[in-house]
């Protein structure tokens, strides 16, 4: 059996990571939600309606593009980009929230709920209730919609509710408790569509599987463009559904180099990085076990990026099990390489990168020249829109 089909197992187990650590009333909920996705994944219905909507509404499949003149400036390998940039709203997570939404709408669900940090996921889900017609409830902390305002906005336009969450660091990890605080009252008529491939089983697989199109169309591409597979593929990692979007297409071909590219933030020390693979530990959060980022109370620990999607002291678990085999490299990226590819991106190949995606740019700036005549194939997980205001006030307008 293909690496795909047989992990996770039946438990949500990729090796030893993952599983489902959930309250007791939320156990029947999860099985009607993973019995329900394993049905439907097989059904020609849904995957027919999903196709649909991936063609004639997000706008797939999305490019890949030969970034000749970064190529040039860097002299080495030669760099191309898988385009979610071009994905309606601008990021890969359209790919699972519009799947998501399929789902809710088959198992007779009337809301989507979730939890935000940037905003990002928030901004997708409330697009995909209001294309399914169902009602939308996002959790986002205090300090996030301060600092997010025309995500918040845009929400509220496309019809969603933004619950406001002002308990301890009011951000990310504290959108997630509160949602799913909420979601125990109504989990009879509400999905919880989780924003990445982590929390409890089903959702770093079903996640995975909703993003695998990323992939699929990468290595078609690709090869049609080149004749050949890519040398090496990078994507950024917060929570990693972009990247396993990506890898997912090439983890069978195994002369293809898979590079998972974390954010180090300022400095390698606790507290100012997110780097959760390179400098983390065995252990469980929300649910599900993965490698931590822990504090010296073996809580998750606070963390930064410049990155906010990439804000998360967890990973993956499926991240976490590809580390241990050896399949994925994981690696880091700092806040100034990051600050440094955007700068270049935008200024040499007109393409204006999230601070997110930049992080997957600068591996590749940073490798091309050290790998002449090979090919680097990084995502490009979404459009930078959002992050200008900010980093033109903050650090100007590059040199
Ligand atoms: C949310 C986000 C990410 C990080 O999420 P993953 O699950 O790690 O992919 C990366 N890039 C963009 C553009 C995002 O919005």
């Amino acid at each position: 059996m293909g690496y795909l089909k047989s992990t996770p197992n039946t438990e949500g187990f990729f090796g030893e990571y993952g599983g489902a650590d959930l309250p007791p009333p939320l156990v029947p909920h999860f099985k009607e939600i993973t019995d329900a996705y394993l049905r439907l994944s097989k059904s020609a219905d849904f995957i027919a309606e999903l196709r649909y909507i991936r063609k004639h509404f997000q706008g797939r499949p999305t490019p890949v593009s030969h970034l000749k003149n970064l190529s040039d400036l860097c002299g080495g390998a030669q760099i191309y980009a898988k385009r979610e940039d071009l994905n309606h709203t601008g990021a890969h997570k359209l790919n699972h929230c519009m799947a998501e939404g399929l789902l809710a709408k088959y198992m007779g669900k009337k809301k989507l709920m979730a939890e935000t940090g940037a905003g990002q996921h928030g901004v997708a889900l409330a697009t995909a209730a209001a294309y399914f017609g169902l009602e939308c409830e996002i959790h986002m902390g205090e300090i996030d919609i301060a600092k997010e305002a025309p995500n918040v906005t845009r929400m509220k336009l496309l019809g969603a509710t933004v619950v406001p969450v002002g308990f301890g660091g009011r951000s990310l990890k504290e959108a997630v408790d509160s949602c799913f605080q909420s979601y125990v009252s109504q989990a009879d008529t509400a999905l919880f569509a989780i924003g990445s491939v982590v929390g409890p089983h089903p959702f770093p697989r079903m996640v995975r599987d909703f993003q695998h199109v990323i992939g699929v169309e990468a290595r078609e591409q690709f090869l049609e463009m080149t004749g050949e597979l890519p040398d090496m593929v990078a994507a950024c990692v917060g929570g990693g559904s972009n990247a396993m979007g990506l890898f997912s297409g090439f983890i069978e071909d195994k002369d293809v180099a898979l590079y998972g590219v974390e954010p180090l933030g300022t400095s390698s020390k606790l507290g100012e990085h997110a780097a959760t693979i390179t400098y983390g530990e065995d252990g469980d959060i929300h649910g599900f076990r993965t490698i931590v980022l822990k504090d010296a109370e073996g809580n998750p620990a606070p963390v930064h990026t410049v990155a906010s999607g990439l804000d998360y002291p967890g990973v993956g678990p499926e991240h976490a099990h590809l580390h241990r085999t050896g399949r994925v490299t994981y690696t880091a990226a700092s806040d100034t390489e990051a600050l440094d590819a955007f700068y270049k991106l935008s200024r040499h190949e007109g393409i204006i990168p999230a601070l997110e995606s930049a992080h997957a740019v600068a591996f590749a700036i940073r490798e091309a020249k050290a790998h002449p005549g090979k090919s680097i194939l990084i995502n490009l997980s979404g459009r930078g829109d959002k992050d200008i205001d900010y980093v033109t006030e903050t650090y100007g307008f590059g040199e």
